[in-house]
């Protein structure tokens, strides 16, 4: 199978990361939870993953806080930020991940920029809607349907500028582009662990510029005399045994990318993408290209989408179609009533992936 479906998981992960897994179950008790040989071998693999995170992330491993995957990490961060009613600004290519949350809450959201890897448009736009008051915003550095990468630095800046706290949402970054704490000045950014870190399902990082609102109580094996939270962070969004195993896995994959390069990483998905969505046009396809795009290309293909991913996936090619978790990025590139057909490069992105991908499309267009 050839894999092109990174945006959704990464699956082809470092032998490392199954390794330190496997090491982690084998050697490691709950962390945090005494001083024996396992339980401390825990607390050591967990510590690292977070200095590992700190470093690659600009921050102190104590504003590190595991999650479940990125939603869990949006939902604290919303949650510490958007009271019931507030008004909130997003980008035009936000995930449900960060609508449903806001939905639940009754926020007045406002979407600002809607034109695809249009920059001017997408900062004009994002400062009008600061500009006419807002309580929040929240925005994701990497659209996971089209591969725009939004320009969240200057985005950040303007949330300063006009005083707005804000959430940036990494899904689709972490592991691939820059992301920094501290040169955002972000109050929280979310991120799988699953994706661009290379790490297993069931893991992810929340970085807090701020100390954020517990989702939920209970043990964290710090404080236990007293019947309140931790007030300190990581503990105080920690409630509950951590996933050691996954995180040890995280912890392998983050040495990864790391070692490897954020930069490097990017570059290599980042001219597979940019080939395959230039043949695509080739073939007459709506496939959505531009400047600022990742390594995903989404395109429209004559027959309906899931259709067209079926036969790929029948021909070895594993992509995904329809919305993408995503209707308001389809809504703002026009493609809600059809979706699209997306290829989303990972870490091992290849020119004979783009190639045997090219030649089964070729083989769908022939027969539709
Ligand atoms: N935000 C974006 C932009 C995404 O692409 C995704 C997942 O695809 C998420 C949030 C949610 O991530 P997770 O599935 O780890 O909760």
């Amino acid at each position: 199978m050839i894999y092109l479906d990174n945006g959704a998981t990464s699956f082809h992960k470092p032998e490392t990361v199954s390794g330190a897994m496997r090491c982690a179950l084998e050697n490691c008790a709950n962390p945090g939870r005494g001083g024996y040989t396992a339980a401390m071998a825990a607390a050591k693999t967990v510590l690292r993953c977070r200095e590992r995170a700190g470093e690659l992330f600009c921050c102190s491993p104590e504003q590190v806080v595991f999650t479940h995957n990125c939603t869990h990490g949006l939902n604290i961060a919303i949650a510490s930020l958007v009271k019931p009613g507030a008004r909130v600004v997003i980008s035009g290519f936000e995930h449900n991940a960060v609508t449903r949350p806001l939905y639940a809450r009754e926020a007045k959201v406002k979407v600002a920029g809607r034109k695809l890897f249009d920059w001017q448009d997408t900062l004009e736009d994002f400062e009008n809607a600061l500009k006419a008051g807002a309580d929040a915003a929240v925005f994701t550095h990497v659209s996971n349907v089209f591969g725009y990468i939004l320009p969240v630095y200057e985005m950040a800046a303007l949330c300063k500028r006009y005083g707005v706290p804000f959430v940036v949402d990494a899904a689709q970054s972490a592991g691939i582009l820059p992301v920094d704490l501290q040169k955002l000045g972000a109050d929280f950014v979310a991120m799988p662990g699953h994706k661009g870190l290379l790490g297993p399902q069931g893991t992810g990082i929340l970085l807090c510029g701020r100390e954020p609102v517990p989702l939920i109580q209970g043990g964290t094996g710090s404080l236990s005399a007293q019947q309140a939270m931790p007030d300190f962070l990581p503990d105080m969004a920690e409630a509950g045994t951590l996933n050691v195993p996954g995180i040890a896995g995280l912890s392998a994959g983050i040495a990864y990318v790391q070692q490897e390069g954020v930069d490097r990483i990017f570059r290599r998905e980042q001219q597979q993408a940019e080939k395959c969505g230039k043949a695509l046009l080739k073939l007459g396809l709506r496939a959505f290209t531009g400047d600022h795009q990742a390594g995903t290309v989404s395109f429209v293909p004559p027959i309906d989408c899931e259709d067209a991913a079926h036969i790929l996936g029948e021909g070895g090619i594993a992509v995904r179609a329809g919305l993408h978790c995503a209707p308001l990025a389809h809504e703002s590139a026009g493609t809600l009533d059809t979706g699209t057909v997306r290829v989303s490069y990972g870490h091992d992105a290849a020119a004979w992936q783009t190639g045997s991908f090219l030649l089964q499309m070729e083989k769908l267009l022939a027969r539709s």
